[in-house]
């Protein structure tokens, strides 16, 4: 599958990796939107929010797990967002499940 994230998990695309462990990967967004830009994914492929199933929503919970220690390790004491962009609409660029963490600044209050 040519998939960028897919990719990028495997090592065959280098990236700077702040957190790996065997399911799930986290690594600084090349163009970052804040101070902190992190994107967490897991390393098996999965389209997005969308694709999220009873079967699958393990690697889920471990990365929500996983970010709020990626966060405390980056400094984000003051606090942080994190989005997942889905499908057309939501403006996915990168058709793989991650999370962005946003932090390091004051965020706008609009979500949109
Ligand atoms: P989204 O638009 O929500 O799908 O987010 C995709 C994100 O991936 C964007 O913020 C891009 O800047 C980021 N991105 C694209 N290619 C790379 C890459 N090679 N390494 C790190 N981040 C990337
Ligand atoms: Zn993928």
């Amino acid at each position: 599958m040519d998939c960028l994230f897919c990719k990028i998990a495997a090592g065959e695309i280098p990236s700077t990796k702040v957190y790996e462990d065997d399911k799930i990967l986290a690594f600084r967004d090349i163009n970052p939107q804040t101070p902190s830009h992190i994107l967490v994914i897991p390393k098996e492929h999965i389209g997005g929010v969308d694709e999220v199933t009873e079967e699958n929503a393990a690697v889920v919970a471990h990365i929500f797990a996983k970010i709020a220690e990626i966060a405390k390790q980056e400094g984000l004491i003051d606090g942080y967002r994190v989005v997942s962009n889905v499908g057309e609409h939501g403006c996915q660029s990168v058709r793989h499940l991650h999370f962005h963490i946003l932090g390091g600044k004051q965020l706008n209050g609009s979500m949109v």
